[in-house]
């Protein structure tokens, strides 16, 4: 079995209850470790290999597989040959080493967007850790070379942005200044590896953001249209704990429960029965009841979204059913988008309802293997089907690996949403613990290093394997503005990095452009029923048994 809550080898242990991820149900800002992901943004690739090397030996426990699931697909090896050189090498073995595996890439139609490693985040809206951890995310992502995508609602919920609804300008934002922190903090470090997304949903759409961001950036961003995700099936939601607050975001034309608005609910509040308000988002093409309306809605924000100046536009599905991922797959395809982000089931950043997350939707692996089917049925009308990026679950390299191969060749780009978002949390802990004046404004949760950290080491040289990667990219100077956040991203993303080459250059892949779905096979009948991908004992017989007579 595969993610109990210890792992002896790695010597990680989980806080809470392991997901098919291997992050906790809950995720906690404030975690003093250790899981594989909270250990790996400290020590990076060492973390790759089991602990106490030299007085050790280890053996895997990932060797039953039980269920369908992204661990019940397993990843080929072979004993020869060596594909993806493409002239960049030859194949000789000196050249063929681990380390020269290209993880870069890059995906869109007719503009292209370059990454170094085939990750991108998930999306980082309204919810208050994505503001809190920003710079975090966006400058570590910036560093790795990996998209960042600022999710819905960000302008909304800013009390400093000014929305004029009356206004007869184009866009009715007048000022949004959490967007820009958001923007110009991604940018920042931007060295023509990565993209900055910025979604819309219904109230974004209505306030004008895709306006606000074209007047304002022009093409820097991709923008991308937003049907859904994989926590939940309605709009997106945050927790707020001010009465004032919710009444601020109910006149901005949220939808608040419970009704701050109504005095009885205002009473309950003052008396501490209400401590807070949810605050909700709204369903997307309510007023459409056929496939041809959306898709003629569609082509009509695509078109119209082109007419503001965007070159590069994209689409973020959840996990709803076959129909909406064949509509979301042809449409996007149709409309010559540049990437669609298909999120199965069922984790989420922010706010979702806890057993909605639990019950609804599609799983990742069953969402992403219908997905491939439905791009192959398009690619063989000789359609140009759209580059895809998988989302749900995903946070170790050999995952990663997985979803690339299930999807190849449409899966450019794996999206991940908790796992990217815990670097961020340990770093802001650690550098609030160190610099404790600056511990509230840093979101740091520690008063001083748990001993988690202190095994490892007590200042930033120290605790971070990549500290001096960073320090060569932006100068000696510069690294005071990096926070130990972005460290700790870029770090973590260094041992994906590692592990993913090593895996590569195990199935004899040498670009990850190349990895196919002959790369993989599966663990049991029912996973290979249920992706089309051949049983461990089915792949290559036929080679196998042809050998026999040689
Ligand atoms: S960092 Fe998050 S996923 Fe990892 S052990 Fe802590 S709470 Fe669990």
């Amino acid at each position: 079995m595969r993610f109990g809550k210890n792992n002896d080898a790695l010597g990680t242990v989980n806080r809470g209850n392991p997901t098919e991820s291997g992050l906790c149900t809950l995720c906690r800002a404030d975690c003093t470790g250790k899981c594989e992901i909270w250990l790996s943004s400290l020590v990076g690739r060492k973390l790759l290999y089991p602990r106490s090397y030299g007085i050790v030996t280890a053996g895997a426990d990932n060797i039953t597989h039980v269920g369908v699931s992204y661990n019940s697909l397993r990843i080929q090896g072979f004993a020869y040959g060596a594909h993806g050189l493409n002239g960049r090498l030859s194949n000789d073995p000196d050249d063929c080493i681990f380390p020269n595996v290209e993880l870069s890439g890059e995906f869109g139609n007719t503009v292209k967007t370059k990454f170094r490693i085939p990750l991108m985040t998930g999306a980082l809206g309204s919810t208050f850790v994505a503001a809190k951890y920003w710079d975090s995310f966006a400058i570590g992502a910036a560093l790795s070379g990996i998209p960042v995508v600022i999710g819905e609602n960000v302008v909304g919920v800013d009390r400093d942005s000014e929305i004029d609804p009356s206004s007869e300008r184009r866009g009715k934002i007048k000022k949004a200044p959490e967007l820009d922190r958001r923007v110009e903090s991604y940018f920042r470090y931007f060295d023509g590896y990565g993209g900055l997304f910025v979604q819309l949903n219904v109230e974004d759409t209505r306030n004008g953001v895709a306006e606000y961001v074209a007047e304002k950036y022009g093409d820097k961003c991709i923008i991308e249209l937003k049907w859904g995700q994989g926590a939940k099936d309605i709009g997106g939601e945050i927790q707020v704990t001010s009465l004032d607050y919710a009444q601020f975001l109910q006149n901005r034309g949220y939808v608040v429960d419970p009704d701050p608005s109504l005095p009885e609910v205002q009473q309950a509040y003052e008396n501490g029965s209400i401590k807070s308000f949810a605050r909700h988002s709204r369903l997307g093409a309510t007023n459409f009841d056929t496939v041809e309306q959306v898709r003629e809605d569609f082509m009509g924000s695509v078109d119209y979204l082109r007419s503001l100046g965007f070159k590069r536009i994209s689409l973020k599905t959840g996990s709803y059913g076959m129909e909406e991922l064949a509509m979301a797959i042809k449409f996007s395809t149709d409309a010559g988008l540049d990437l669609l982000t298909i999120d199965g089931s069922g984790g989420g950043t922010g706010m979702s309802p806890w057993n909605m997350m639990q019950s609804w939707g599609v799983p990742s692996i069953n969402l992403h293997a219908k997905a491939y089917e439905y791009a192959s049925i398009l690619a063989a009308k000789g359609k140009k089907v759209v580059d895809m990026s998988f989302a749900g679950g995903f946070a170790l390299e050999d995952s990663i690996f997985k979803g690339l191969a299930l999807g190849a060749p449409y899966t450019k780009l794996i999206c991940m949403g908790r796992a990217l978002m815990v670097p961020g949390f340990v770093g802001a802990n650690i550098e609030g613990a160190l610099d404790p004046e600056r511990r509230g404004d840093l979101n740091g949760h520690w008063a001083e290093l748990p001993r988690t950290v202190q095994r490892v080491g007590n200042s930033a040289k120290e605790i971070f394997a990549n500290y001096f990667d960073i320090e060569k990219k932006v100068g000696k100077d510069e690294m005071k503005n990096i926070p130990y956040g972005a460290i700790a991203l870029y770090t973590m993303n260094d041992k994906l990095y590692c592990g993913m080459q090593q895996l590569l250059a195990g199935a004899r892949k040498f670009k990850a452009s190349q990895i196919s779905r002959d790369d993989i096979f599966a663990g049991n009948r029912e996973t290979a029923k249920e992706t089309g991908i051949q049983h461990m004992c089915d792949a290559n017989d036929q080679s196998a048994r042809k050998i026999l007579n040689l």
